[in-house]
């Protein structure tokens, strides 16, 4: 379930092509509800158009040794969401486009040197650059599914699809859900969870798991038929 660098930078412009053909709607669709609770389909856009300006910082951070950080705070992230959702949805999508153009130039700059640079996340972690173009493949991908415009797990690519499973595996085994072995029906992939209880056997299509690792409507099932236990929020 290894990924390498140069992966994930596919996956950027696999998903920057997905979210952008999926956000490319009018005021009705875009000011339609997500898949996100509480979220329009704007609040996502605005999100992942604010997500690459702050890597943009982080790539700045590698490129320059001068920390700036993702967001100077919690309230300015919110506060970016919110301002970018009340936008017109031309001037929003433009925004998506010009922030995720911006970014993959800055990437496409950085040297060798400057990919092993350390960088911290929103979430206080300090990685080198290399891990940028994951953190922003995620971002991408899985929010074009939750436009709720037609994009679907099963359209994201196996290798993305599993890499994200072993990810968002990693963080879950920090927590206290339920203890599961995932089984891809369709893959030849399978990731031991730990947490409380026996052990239950959950099996699906490799978009199946990923859609319920990551906290979206998906449907696998226990080894004896039964819905897979309900995991707490993934992030
Ligand atoms: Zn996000």
């Amino acid at each position: 379930m290894s990924r390498t660098f140069e992966e994930a930078r596919e996956w950027v412009r696999l998903g920057t092509r997905l979210l952008a053909g999926a956000a490319d709607a009018d005021e009705a669709v875009l000011g339609a509800p997500s898949a996100l609770p509480g979220w329009t389909r704007k609040h996502v856009v605005a999100h992942v158009a604010a997500n690459a300006d702050a890597l943009g910082n982080l790539v700045h951070w590698a490129a320059t040794g001068e920390p700036t950080p993702m967001y100077a705070s919690p309230q300015e992230r919110a506060a970016g969401i919110e301002k970018g959702a009340v936008l017109p949805a031309a001037e929003l999508t433009a925004w998506l486009r010009d922030s995720a153009r911006r970014l993959e130039a800055a990437m496409a700059a950085l040297g060798a040197d400057q990919w092993q640079a350390p960088v911290v996340t929103a979430q206080g972690r300090t990685v080198p650059a290399t891990e940028l173009p994951w953190m922003r493949s995620r971002e991408v991908c899985v929010h074009a599914v939750d436009l709720g415009t037609g994009v679907s797990f099963a359209d994201l690519p196996a290798g993305f699809l599993a890499a994200l499973c072993a990810d968002v595996v990693g963080r879950r085994a920090a927590g206290r859900g339920p203890a599961l072995v995932l089984t891809a029906t369709d893959a030849d992939a399978r990731w031991e969870l730990p947490g409380t209880g026996e052990a239950v056997e959950v099996a699906g299509a490799l978009h199946e798991l990923t859609a319920y690792l990551t906290g979206r409507p998906g449907s696998p099932t226990t080894g004896d038929g039964r819905p897979a236990p309900a995991l707490g929020p993934w992030l």
